[in-house]
């Protein structure tokens, strides 16, 4: 009886082993099973490749697999994650970014973003890109964004000889843009500046003219220096404006007076914006014109004043959805 009893006790010590270093097996097996399954995954790649785990966790949720392909495909590179901390990082131009950066090492990365952002990596009116004509206000015209040939605002109103040059009926801008240029002329009067509009819409046709003229005559290169193409003019939105005083209408000098200086400080307020600034040359591809602006809206002439940004880069960043 005893026997018997040690005999079934040792079975069960038997048993109890096995069951063990099944259990044992069973948990290495699942460990390895999970191993072997996570070297296959981006996180565990990005992080052989030399990137924290901190930085691949946060490339994996901004980037698409095939951007995280392209950075496993090049060395690791501390620029990929710097480029995506700058303020107007735009996830779907990443790769677009990160070339240019690898073509042009001494550019800095926020002008990559903004080059890309705008465009600007194309020659001049060499992408077709239509303009949104339901922005309304807000629309971009530029060396890449073309107007519908066929498009005059429908709101266009004459502005009145006391405050722009001409015949009366010859110089028009949309009613928002009428509205609030008395209210900036008023609060300039009020300092003793006299504004003056000089030229405000110009139709395709007008448009077409004032090109053909400089390129005639000084030939293609210098009239894309110094005019839009047509379709490509933001006159034709209606909502531009050249601005001088009563005392300054000279192009070479005006930046100098007070009206310029008023204007640049000031026109905000009201909407509107220097759309083609001195030191932002080489986004806007317009020279620098003191008596230029344009009305966005007051919302969005607050913002590019305080971040002294372009309307190009503002609508690549906020509006181009
Ligand atoms: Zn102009």
């Amino acid at each position: 009886m005893k026997k018997k009893r040690i005999k079934l006790k040792t079975e069960v010590y038997y048993y109890l082993a096995i069951i063990i270093i099944l259990i044992i097996g069973a948990s290495w097996g699942i460990k390895k099973y999970q191993q072997y399954q996570y070297q296959k995954t981006n996180e565990y790649k990005l992080t052989e490749a030399g990137y924290s785990l901190e930085n691949s966790q946060m490339l994996i949720k901004e980037l698409t697999d095939q951007d995280i392909s392209y950075i496993l495909a090049k060395p690791m590179d501390d620029n990929i994650l710097n480029l995506m901390k700058e303020k107007y990082f735009l996830k779907e131009n990443f790769q677009e970014y990160y070339e240019y950066h690898l073509a042009n090492k001494k550019v800095a990365l926020t002008d990559v973003v903004a080059i890309i952002n705008c465009h600007i990596d194309n020659e001049y009116y060499s992408l077709d890109l239509k303009t949104d004509m339901t922005k309304n206000y807000a629309i971009l015209v530029n060396k890449y964004y073309q107007m519908p040939q066929d498009y005059i605002p429908e709101d266009l109103v004459s502005v009145k000889m006391d405050y722009a040059w001409g015949e009366y009926g010859s110089i028009k801008v949309r009613q928002i843009v009428m509205d609030k240029f008395l209210d900036m002329w008023n609060a300039a009067q009020a300092e003793g500046i006299y504004l003056m509009i000089s030229s405000a819409f110009r139709s395709y046709a007008e448009q077409e003219i004032v090109y053909n003229n400089y390129k005639e005559n000084q030939g293609e290169a210098y009239a894309n220096k110094i005019a839009a193409k047509p379709g490509y003019s933001e006159h034709q939105t209606g909502l531009a404006i050249d601005i001088f005083s009563k005392t300054n209408t000279n192009r070479n000098t005006f930046q100098d007076s007070d009206a310029a200086k008023w204007l640049v400080n000031n026109a905000y307020k009201y909407g509107f914006i220097l759309r083609y600034p001195a030191d932002k040359v080489n986004l806007t591809g317009y020279n620098y014109e003191s008596w230029h602006y344009r009305y966005v809206g007051e919302e969005i002439a607050a913002y590019i004043q305080k971040n002294q940004i372009t309307f190009d880069e503002y609508y690549a960043y906020f509006l181009n959805k």
